[in-house]
């Protein structure tokens, strides 16, 4: 799948397009699984985009608003963690030692999400899955 460009999405989500909008979109494209905050504003200063960290939970929020990003806790960071949203939401394994995030390829809830919408006559709009355990590089460490 070939991804929009960053102004792209921005018109998609009825954004007005900036610099600084489109620069942190950049930068979470390029990003394989969550990250918090702190390291995004790491990765900002890194490509020398020059935004200060109030402009990014500002530009964070709007993103939130318009659904083009996504805001999970992670436990084993204790932290907030974002995302771009995909068509195909994902789940992640997360290694309780190195705090890798390992993204699973289909979502084991699908089944159990229509079986709970039948039994309970509920209807389900999100789910959060997140697996804790020790990836195969912990794993050979200990
Ligand atoms: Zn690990
Ligand atoms: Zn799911």
């Amino acid at each position: 799948m070939k991804s929009m460009s960053s102004r792209a999405l921005l018109d998609n989500a009825n954004l007005k397009y900036s610099r600084q909008r489109e620069g942190l979109l950049d930068v979470l494209k390029e990003q394989k699984t969550p990250i918090t905050i702190d390291q995004l504003d790491e990765l900002v200063r890194a490509k020398k985009l020059s935004i200060n960290l109030s402009t990014i939970y500002r530009i964070l929020e709007a993103f939130l608003k318009h659904d083009m990003i996504e805001k999970t806790f992670n436990i084993t960071m204790q932290s907030y963690v974002i995302e771009l949203k995909h068509s195909h939401h994902r789940h992640y394994l997360i290694c309780l030692d190195c705090q890798k995030m390992i993204p699973i390829q289909q979502c084991p809830m699908h089944d159990i999400v229509e079986h709970i919408e039948k039994e309970q006559n509920f209807h389900v709009s999100a789910h959060q899955l997140e697996i804790y355990g020790y990836c195969s590089d912990c794993i050979k460490n200990h």
